[in-house]
């Protein structure tokens, strides 16, 4: 250890001599004179001191004032200063990856360094950090996947928990595993960061921890609502200029479809509010446009109308739009792409920001237009606190945003969009006044501002717990509803229950909640009787496949050559079987170093291929550790691609993922016993038949957008279903991964035989062997 220290000093001096060499540097300095403007820049020794001072520091301020770039760099540069630098590690975690990527980039660049040097990020199956790296940003997940191997942080100096006002499931759980960590790691100094003023519930958590507030500028912002628009502009809401309307046609959708869970929705004090709103006020004529207008819906014809009024007649300056999710923003983007103005390149730089895109992509959004062009940005509400756009001036506002909840009673996840909180607005709002006063328009009337609840509900008490059970289980944290009691809100013991009795249903956990599997159970069951079969090669594609974001790519204005080129490696009514061949293909033209031309042909994404390609080779370490393929090769062997017992291991993982086919004349309908009838997401090869030569679907996620979709299908038959795919209420113990571990050689030689003769018509009970 001596000899250790005596390196890391040595390195803390170089550190010192090359941050003092950028600083005295003409780039440098300027980047300096910026840094400096920043509020957060005036606070610098206040918050260093209190961080010397106290274990936790509670740091609140408004977006764009400098914490996530500024704050972990106040730290990194004193303990560099004091020449202590090499012995320091911060980790500042970023709820998503996007944000971890370009908060690293900006930082790295401010310092005068590429990323991995002093400064480097860590997402899932990516990341740059170097031996020097002592600042690391990186998701919240990545630093709950390292507890788990690194119970007490070792060797982590600081940990900074950044966006907490957003409440997400997995921040909140980290403050959990922090809060016990603390006493343990002493000198362990946490620091919380957030963008609203409602920093108290965190500071009474963590026993009354300092709270610091670093006071911000804003130019004033003008707002303007739905009334005061239709006022201004003379523009009227009639029935004809909504009926393109995106949300008109859902509400219609929804109310034949599903008009008893529609009221149920949250949004029903907001449509009291407008029943029961007067606008005698105004004229007989914008009284006619509101009567009309849908509160669930945002004309984009009337986007359309005012985007093209402040590039008319307004003064230059960016302008924001906040968009529900991805496939508005990509529909809307289509359509103001044919209009005269908004649409000519050489007045209007359109643009689009959302938690996927690439980042040559992200650059552009920062870069300021030449001039005469007006840049327009369109958002989801990843623009709200996350990422920062200089010179917004004009703000609009849908008023709405992608939540994902959870419906307890079936038990299905939903994503909805559902009206933000007051708190999102302002944060909106704020965005349009960085540079010079600003205009806000918010698309709804004031009596919908005024209905909408004061701060969203944080993540953990709204979406399904089961990931996180799991999570409480693998970091060995005692009983999981005595963990969650401890969190900053706890969520409902009905939630909690469900969770826990769906792990034990699918067999993740015992009878006493104990852990049977490591990786997530419905992946790990088939690998585990894929390892047993000896048919782990497919099994090890469909399972990485599953663990990564669709390869099968959709772009909008190609949807059919895309759904079409996915059908070419689709031979057996199955999503998952597709992937295989996809992948085999992906990996024979990599060969040739084709893999690329190949995607590009076949609508894959190159990305995703890579990403399966290196999980496989995860998941394969994973089962050489536990000792369960020991004397199995993963090599092709008679039988390892036999299309019937793949479905069966399909069917044995995926359980209770299930849902009946019902043929009638022309087609089919498709049902699960929780929700009913479910539809099948288009790009799914079993959307495009006519016919399923087997009565039940297996399926991986279902979701519910207005109505429920069922994502990655494979069909499969009765006996598949009767001997693979269990249930608790016949007390069938063969779906046990562990007794499944126990079986005896002649057992899977009847299975596999039964399998793949396929000839057992659903009466075949299974005895003893
Ligand atoms: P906060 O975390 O308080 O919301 P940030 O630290 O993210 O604020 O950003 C502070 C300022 O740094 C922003 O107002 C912006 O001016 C600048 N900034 C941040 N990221 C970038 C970037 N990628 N490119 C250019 N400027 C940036
Ligand atoms: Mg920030």
């Amino acid at each position: 250890t001596a000899v250790m220290e005596k390196i890391l000093l040595r390195r803390s001096s170089l550190l010192r001599d090359q941050q003092q060499a950028w600083q005295e540097s003409l780039e440098g300095r300027e980047m300096l004179e910026f840094r400096q403007s920043l509020p957060a820049y005036k606070e610098k020794d206040t918050i260093l001191t209190a961080i010397l001072q106290n274990q936790v520091v509670i740091i609140s301020g408004e977006t764009g004032c400098g914490k996530t770039t500024q704050i972990p760099q106040f730290i990194l540069e004193s303990e560099i200063d004091s020449a202590r630098g090499a012995f320091c590690s911060i980790i500042c975690t970023q709820p998503r990856r996007i944000s971890a990527i370009s908060v690293s980039e900006r930082v790295a660049s401010e310092r005068g360094e590429k990323l991995g040097e002093s400064v480097g990020y860590k997402v899932r199956l990516e990341g740059i950090k170097g031996r020097d790296t002592r600042l690391l940003f990186c998701t919240t997940g990545i630093l709950l996947r390292r507890l788990l191997v690194d119970r007490n942080l070792k060797g982590v100096t600081h940990v900074i928990v950044d966006e907490i006002h957003e409440r997400g499931m997995n921040e909140d759980f980290l403050l959990i595993v922090l809060k016990d960590l603390l006493p343990r790691r002493p000198e362990l100094k946490l620091i919380l960061m957030s963008a609203t003023l409602d920093a108290e519930l965190f500071s009474s958590y963590f026993d009354g921890a300092p709270l610091i507030h670093i006071p911000g500028f804003t130019y004033p912002v003008r707002t303007h609502f739905l009334e005061n628009i239709l006022e201004m502009t003379g523009y009227r809401l009639t029935p004809s200029n909504q009926i393109d309307d995106y949300g008109q046609e859902r509400m219609w959708k929804m109310s034949k479809q599903a008009p008893r869970k529609r009221k149920s929705q949250i949004v029903s004090s907001v449509e009291d509010a407008l029943r029961a709103a007067d606008f005698k006020d105004f004229s007989p004529q914008i009284q006619e446009s509101l009567s009309c207008w849908n509160p669930d819906c945002i004309g984009f014809n009337l986007i359309e109308y005012l985007l093209s009024y402040i590039c008319e007649n307004e003064r230059p300056g960016a302008v924001l739009v906040f968009m529900t999710g991805w496939d508005d923003i990509s529909s809307l983007k289509d359509k103001l792409q044919a209009h005269p103005v908004l649409g000519d390149p050489s007045r209007v730089l359109l643009l689009t920001c959302h938690g996927s895109m690439a980042s040559s992509e992200q650059k552009l959004i920062f870069e300021e237009p030449e001039d005469g062009v007006r840049k327009i940005v369109l958002t989801t509400n990843i623009a709200e606190t996350s990422i920062t756009i200089n010179d917004v001036v004009f703000v609009l506002d849908c008023g709405k945003a992608k939540e994902t909840s959870y419906d307890a009673l079936n038990n299905t996840p939903c994503l909805l969009p559902s009206w933000v909180s007051k708190v999102s607005t302002q944060q909106r709002r704020g965005r349009a006044g960085r540079v010079q006063p600003g205009e806000c328009y918010h698309l709804y009337p004031r009596c919908v501002y005024d209905a909408f609840t004061e701060y969203q509900l944080p993540e953990i008490l709204r979406t399904p717990l089961q990931s996180l059970c799991l999570q409480i289980k693998s970091l060995k944290l005692g009983s999981i509803s005595e963990f969650l009691s401890r969190a900053l809100q706890s969520p409902k013991l009905l939630a909690v229950q469900n969770a826990i009795e769906y792990l034990k249903v699918i067999g993740a956990l015992d009878e006493n909640e104990n852990l049977t599997v490591l990786v997530e159970p419905k992946l790990g069951k088939m690998l585990i009787l894929g390892a047993i079969l000896n048919c782990l090669d497919p099994v090890l594609t469909i399972v990485a496949g599953l663990s990564v974001r669709d390869p099968f790519l959709t772009p909008l204005d190609k949807k059919d050559l895309a759904e079409t080129a996915k059908l070419q490696f689709s031979h057996d009514h199955s999503d998952h079987l597709a992937l295989v061949r996809a992948y085999e293909g992906w990996k024979e033209a990599e060969k040739d170093l084709a893999g690329y031309d190949y995607c590009w042909k076949n609508f894959l994404s190159a990305q995703s291929m890579k990403a399966i390609d290196s999980l496989r080779e995860e998941f394969l370490s994973l089962l050489k550790d536990t000792g369960l393929i020991d004397g199995y090769a993963t090599s092709c062997n008679d039988w390892s691609y036999d299309q019937h017992l793949i479905r069966a291991i399909i069917c044995y993982g995926l359980y209770p993922g299930i849902c009946s086919v019902v043929h009638n004349e022309k087609s089919f309908s498709l049902k699960t016993m929780e929700d009913g009838p479910v539809l099948l997401y288009s790009n799914s090869v079993n959307a495009r038949e006519s016919r399923i030569p087997y009565p039940w679907l297996v399926f991986n996620e279902k979701i519910k957008v207005n109505s429920v979709f069922l994502r990655d299908s494979t069909a499969v038959s009765d006996s598949v279903l009767l001997l693979f795919g269990g249930s608790i209420s016949r007390g069938d113990v063969l779906l046990n991964p562990q007794i499944v571990l126990h079986l005896h050689h002649e057992l899977i030689s009847a299975i596999r035989l039964l399998v793949s003769e396929d000839q057992c018509d659903g009466r075949f009970v299974f005895g003893r062997p």
